[in-house]
């Protein structure tokens, strides 16, 4: 296993604008802010949600579109550097009416009903994206 050192930089607290894109908002704030590197948590609730699954076989993401309002129980990311430019890969669990769980890797389209979030800046080196051979993702460049 390969690892980069980082240090807290930044604590943001905040709230997630009403039928904003839950991804497009949260890519927004950290590009605006600068950060490079980082961890992001929400909770709230959204209208619908897009999210996808990476079939491991066929090398490409299906696509789950949930049209019902949901609670977000947790969403997890991270903050790295993909083609230049900060970027977020993050994963969300959400509740439906009957307290059964949805979810998958978190996708434009997802619009927010409420949302807190926090996200902790992190210094250190950059972590770049780069076409990873053995899984068909782009993966942190750890070489
Ligand atoms: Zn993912």
């Amino acid at each position: 296993m390969k690892a980069i050192v980082v240090k807290e930089k930044a604590v943001y607290m905040g709230r997630l604008p009403y039928e904003g894109d839950l991804l497009e908002e949260l890519t927004k704030f950290v590009v605006d802010k600068g950060i490079r590197g980082g961890q992001i948590q929400v909770i709230g609730a959204v209208k619908k949600t897009v999210v996808g699954f990476y079939d491991q076989e066929k090398r490409q993401y299906f696509t789950i579109k949930i049209d019902k309002p949901m609670e977000i129980l947790s969403l997890i990311g991270n903050i790295s550097i993909k083609d230049g430019s900060p970027f977020i890969h993050a994963h969300i669990t959400l509740a439906d009416e009957n307290g059964k769980s949805w979810g998958g890797h978190l996708m434009a389209g997802t619009v927010v009903f409420a949302g807190e979030f926090i996200i902790r800046e992190l210094e250190g080196d950059d972590l770049v994206r780069a076409y990873d051979e053995e899984t068909g993702l782009t993966l942190w460049d750890m070489k």
